[in-house]
């Protein structure tokens, strides 16, 4: 980088209001492009597996209860989700999106990080087994 440009940049830097937002007071604006926690929506699902293999990070895992009925439950892990949209890109169905208004998802224990989305009963059978040994996980 050539002197000149370096010194611009740095005025420019000095001059510039904070690209950072101030945290936690006051809240930064949520923007409609904000990432934050991916939701999932079992209606159009139709059990392809597709996000799952897609997602860089191993954050997600579908249970397939009965495919035909549509039965699925997802496993989401927080922590472990990069927020790269991948999941909403894979999936043809629009099951996926990352809610605007929920972004704030530090913690000090692992605790709390994993979410498991479908119908109620669903999730308390899935629930209800040791979750790596489950049958039905695809
Ligand atoms: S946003 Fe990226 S890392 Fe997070 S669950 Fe989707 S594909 Fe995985
Ligand atoms: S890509 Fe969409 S349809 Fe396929 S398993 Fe994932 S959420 Fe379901």
């Amino acid at each position: 980088m050539k002197l000149g440009t370096l010194f611009k940049d740095a005025l420019h830097a000095l001059f510039s209001r904070a690209a950072t937002e101030p945290y936690p007071n006051p809240q930064p604006n949520e923007t409609e492009r904000l990432r934050g926690r991916l939701m999932w929506a079992p209606e159009g699902c139709t059990g392809c597996n597709l996000c799952v293999k897609d997602c860089p990070a191993n954050a997600i895992d579908l249970f397939v209860l009965d495919k035909k009925a549509k039965q699925f439950v997802m496993r989401y892990d927080v922590g472990r989700c990069t927020f790269c949209g991948q999941c909403m890109q894979s999936c043809r169905f629009e099951c996926w999106h990352a809610a605007n208004d929920d972004w704030s998802l530090a913690g000090t224990t692992v605790d709390g990080f994993t979410y498991y989305y479908g119908e109620e009963d669903d999730v308390e059978r899935v629930l209800a087994e040791p979750v790596e040994e489950h049958p039905v996980k695809v």
